[in-house]
């Protein structure tokens, strides 16, 4: 018989009448021949009380009182949803994470899941009962209760559809799917039928809140197709699975992360190691940075641009001040009312101009651009909080998301993509570390060429006009990073295959005429290392230990893209082999 996964999120569960329905929702696909887990978050914002309460006694609340509160919110929604299922003929048993054996690691408050034992809730179903497990907890060795993280039900959902070989896992939520972008602020939005994991992934990093980005790596990993659908209704929901909607569209979702605050490190000296020492002391003080710029120095100095959480912002301008010490670099500017506006999409890789539309059409509402990012399948741009709606909703009309791509895949039915049944063996082999970082591998690519337009003035419109024009040549860009603007002027630098120098350079050079820029800067090899994988982002670490690496080598970094999925970065072309060499030395025991 079929296992299949049902998860309810707050908003789902959040009073009785909902609890109700929930479980009729559960008998019904058991009826239909399923052995049923439902996993269940807290009811409606109870995880949010919680976590007043505890900042009404303290503003610093112990990680693992914070865990021991804020798990108690599932495991009352798991006894009332058992009550219900029992109250409407049917059997059922609550399980809290400690009682399924979902063991963490200690890590409070963002615990990552080691293994998870099937053996009590296949007895359970075996007997014909529907499991209620408790989303977002589990305990650690020492049986202390931990959380997964703010939205985690979603990964206990997926992990626990991995270990019971489930042929589906469905997600029940507010919304009936996955949308072009969160349809509460861009009412427009479409659903779509289907998205693939890596898309997926992205737009989770991006700031789309419908599903916890660690669920979505795990859902990679394992293989499990996931069904996002509405709890309040049998609307056919979208599938994420490893297939887009379409091969042909450039971007398939946008999304926003409306508080963010940026910090340049001004001036900092272009030597090996210099961003090392900046990234090591933010990591030291636990803050994840978002958008990370470093640009093309100017005579010897770079500027290093990074964006982070506006609520870390007063601790990571403590580690920044003791960084801008230590380098003798020449100061640091901030600003705490940013938002990132991203788009998404596989196609963007091999067509060209995806980054142009999105410039111009947010030069068109006036919307300044203030940072660059790319990777490839993504383009994020930093504008100011005021604006952030206003773009996101433009970006969102440019790329025509509310309607349906050409040529877009149908939907499969669930059960026709559930992976098979692995042999015990396997599975068990499988399960062990099962959130541990996966490194796929470092890959060199010497094809491309870089420029940069230097001192470019800091208005709208201007990197619009730039990859318009490259774009008109079917050049198709590669990565794009601007930094902040510095007394007006910001620097624009990126890769091109490198037949496309002469002509990109051409371009560049009449326009930064035209504009009264300095001339043209470029390399004609530039050496792009990637190393791709599952859980680099949210394992901090493999970013620092790479520029450390190719530091420690004596090996200038010019550029650097991260993603979810990958951390690129340019060096000079004759340095290529030798940092690849290094590279994959340093990740070795990471590589599968
Ligand atoms: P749950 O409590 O069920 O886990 P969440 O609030 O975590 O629900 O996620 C659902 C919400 O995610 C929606 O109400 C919607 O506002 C938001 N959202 C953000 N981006 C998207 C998107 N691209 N598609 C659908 N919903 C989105
Ligand atoms: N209740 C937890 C939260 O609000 C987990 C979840 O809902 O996924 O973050
Ligand atoms: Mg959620």
């Amino acid at each position: 018989m079929p296992t299949i996964v049902q998860k309810f999120g707050g908003t789902s569960v959040a009073d009785s009448a909902k609890i109700l329905a929930a479980a009729r929702k559960a008998i019904r696909a058991q009826k239909d021949g399923n052995r049923v887990v439902m996993v269940v978050s807290a009811m409606g914002k109870n995880t949010d009380l919680l976590i007043g309460l505890a900042r009404e006694i303290t503003e610093e609340p112990p990680a693992r009182e914070m865990d021991m509160l804020l798990s108690t919110g599932e495991q009352v929604s798991v006894a009332l949803m058992a009550m219900a299922v029992d109250s409407l003929g049917h059997e059922a048993i609550s399980l809290t994470g400690a009682q399924i054996g979902i063991v963490t690691d200690s890590t409070h408050t963002k615990a990552r899941i080691r293994s998870i034992s099937t053996e009590r809730m296949q007895k359970a179903l075996d007997e014909g009962k529907i499991v209620i497990a408790a989303g977002f907890q589990g305990v650690d060795e020492a049986k202390n209760i931990t959380t997964l993280g703010r939205g985690g039900s979603d990964t206990t959902a997926v992990a626990l559809a991995a270990v019971l070989a489930a042929g589906a896992c469905e997600i029940h939520t507010d919304v009936d799917g996955v949308y072009t972008t969160d349809p509460r602020v861009v009412p427009e939005a479409r659903r779509v039928g289907r998205i693939s994991y890596d898309e997926m992934l992205e737009l989770a990093s991006a700031g789309a809140g419908v599903m916890h980005s660690r669920s979505i790596e795990f859902a990679k990993k394992f293989s499990v197709p996931i069904h996002v659908r509405s709890s309040f209704s049998d609307n056919p929901g979208t599938m994420i699975t490893a297939e887009p909607e379409s091969h042909d569209q450039p971007v398939c979702g946008a999304a926003m992360v409306k508080n963010e605050a940026r910090v340049t490190v001004l001036n900092v000296p272009d030597r090996p190691g210099a961003a090392m020492t900046v990234f090591s002391r933010i990591a030291a003080k636990h803050v994840a940075m978002d958008m990370i710029v470093q640009n093309i120095a100017e005579d010897g100095i770079a500027d290093i641009s990074f964006t982070v959480p506006r609520d870390d912002l007063p601790t990571t301008l403590g580690a920044v001040e003791e960084a801008v010490r230590q380098l003798g670099a020449g100061g640091y500017s901030y600003d705490e009312d940013e938002s990132k506006i991203s788009v998404v999409g596989l196609g963007m890789a091999t067509q060209p101009g995806v980054a142009q539309r999105m410039f111009r059409a947010l030069a068109a509402k006036g919307i300044n651009i203030l940072l660059i990012t790319t990777s490839e399948i993504k383009i994020s741009v930093l504008v100011a909080r005021e604006h952030a709606q206003e773009a996101l909703r433009t970006v969102h009309e440019a790329f025509a998301l509310d309607r349906e791509p050409p040529a877009a895949l149908v939907a499969a039915e669930p059960a026709a993509e559930a992976p098979k049944a692995e042999a015990a063996v396997d599975m068990a082999a499988r399960l062990e570390g099962m959130e541990d970082l996966i490194i796929g591998g470092v890959s060199l690519d010497q094809s491309q060429a870089r420029v940069t337009v230097v001192g470019v003035p800091d208005t709208p419109g201007l990197a619009a006009e730039i990859f318009e024009q490259i774009a008109a040549d079917g050049i198709v860009v590669d990565m794009i990073v601007q930094s902040v603007g510095r007394e007006g002027h910001a620097n624009l630098s990126f890769t091109i295959p490198q037949e496309n120098l002469d002509k990109s350079l051409h371009l560049a050079a009449e326009l930064s005429k035209r504009l009264g820029c300095q001339t043209p800067t470029s390399c004609p090899e530039v050496a792009k290392l990637s190393v791709s994988g599952i859980g680099m982002r949210s394992h901090t670490g493999v970013a620092r230990r790479m520029f450390q690496s190719l530091a420690d080598a004596g090996i200038n970094v010019d550029m650097i893209s991260t993603s979810e999925v990958r951390v690129n970065v340019v060096v000079d072309g004759a340095q290529g082999p030798r940092a690849l060499a290094v590279l994959q030395k340093e990740l070795e025991e990471l590589i599968v």
